[in-house]
């Protein structure tokens, strides 16, 4: 199968460039490298079924070549990561936005089949735990900047939903939960790569307000495997579902146990939040998913222990600061003949 993934040089595409490279299909990669990064799929390079092009999604001709050329289109491009959204909303609207509806078009034109990345942050200051797909979205005021992040998430699951309803273009839309793994970034502020940062240089972790609002965090891995079920189930067509895992914990417990597993001696700083982003800045208390429906759907539920899951990030991050190939994340060494590998870039830049 031939898959294209924009985004795909990203941190949760990437991991799903390489699982659908390593079973076999061929990947067509579009990624503008805004948040993405060619470190991310360099180990990739290796494969004569990886295609990237290093082009924003307004490039539409190239676009509706590639989405002709697929059978499948993973369309995970974004503006992500909450400092980023507070410090860059017209970025984050006009790239969400814009960028969904000209994959759902160039799709619908050839009837593809459409996976649509959402988010857990569309269920904004809803407190009634664990979130069903189904709950009220209850976001704060537009004067404030956080919310832009889940209104432009949520457009983007209404525009999906009426392709299927209006013109029968079967989508998925998927919400993510709190995803974490090697090769996430702490640069968009995303606390456990920055804890595990904080952690390893011997600097202060930094809990942000009095660190017990609550989230669940969930490995990439299994993020990529609940991704490919939905998308390998008629039943999941037409349908928002949850992705995530439903093991709670404070994020002042989340450093706590950065501290215990990196052995490090940083204390804990605790920033109020008017610092950490900007004044007025609403946060979410608890952040659960409901697991339910994709597992009634495909039998799956990511169940990775938080335990582990900081412990690949800790290894992952300790290599990278040792200079060392990251091997152990199903980094392969890169092939060595850097001319081969250029026959397989298509990019147009
Ligand atoms: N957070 C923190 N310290 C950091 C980064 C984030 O305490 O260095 C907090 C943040 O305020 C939020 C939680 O950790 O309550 C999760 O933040 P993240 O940006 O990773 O994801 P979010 O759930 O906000 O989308």
């Amino acid at each position: 199968m031939v898959y294209l993934i924009t985004g795909g040089a990203g941190f949760i595409g990437s991991h799903l460039a390489e699982r659908l490279l390593e079973r076999g299909d061929t990947v067509l990669l579009m990624d503008n490298l805004s948040t993405g990064s060619m470190e991310n799929i360099r180990h990739l390079k290796k494969y004569d079924r990886m295609h990237y092009f290093l082009e924003p999604l307004e490039n539409r001709h190239l676009l509706a070549e590639l989405v002709d050329e697929s059978d499948v289109i993973l369309h995970l491009a974004a503006a992500v990561g909450v400092k980023l959204i507070v410090e860059s909303p017209v970025r984050t609207i006009e790239t969400n936005v814009n960028g969904t509806q000209s994959v759902l078009e160039a799709a619908a034109r050839k009837r593809k089949l459409v996976f649509t990345a959402s988010t857990s942050e569309v269920y904004g200051k809803n407190t009634n735990v664990p979130f069903h797909e189904d709950a009220d979205l209850v976001l704060g005021p537009t004067t404030k900047g956080r919310w832009s992040y889940a209104a432009s998430k949520a457009l983007d699951e209404f525009l999906a939903l009426s392709y299927w309803k209006e013109k029968g273009l079967p989508v998925v839309v998927a919400r993510f939960f709190n995803t974490v793994g090697p090769r996430q970034t702490g640069r968009y502020g995303m606390v456990l790569p920055n804890f595990v940062g904080q952690a390893l240089e011997g600097a202060p972790l930094t809990v942000y307000g009095n660190g017990q609002q609550s989230r669940c965090f969930c490995d990439v891995r299994d993020a990529v495997e609940g991704l490919l079920r939905l998308i390998g189930t008629d039943k999941a067509i037409g349908e928002v579902v949850n992705i995530g895992n439903d093991e709670e914990v404070t994020i002042e417990g989340l450093a706590r146990m950065v501290k215990e597993r990196t052995g490090s001696s940083s204390p804990i700083e605790y920033i109020p939040y008017d610092q950490a982003y900007e004044p007025g800045f609403e946060d979410m208390f608890r952040r659960v998913p409901s697991v339910a429906k994709l597992e009634r759907l495909t039998g799956f539920r990511p169940r990775t222990p938080l335990a582990q899951i900081i412990d690949r990030v800790v290894s992952y991050q300790s290599e990278k600061r040792a200079g060392a190939a990251p091997l152990a994340f199903d980094m392969a060494p890169v092939k060595s003949d850097g001319g081969a590998q250029a026959e397989h870039v298509r990019s147009r830049t």
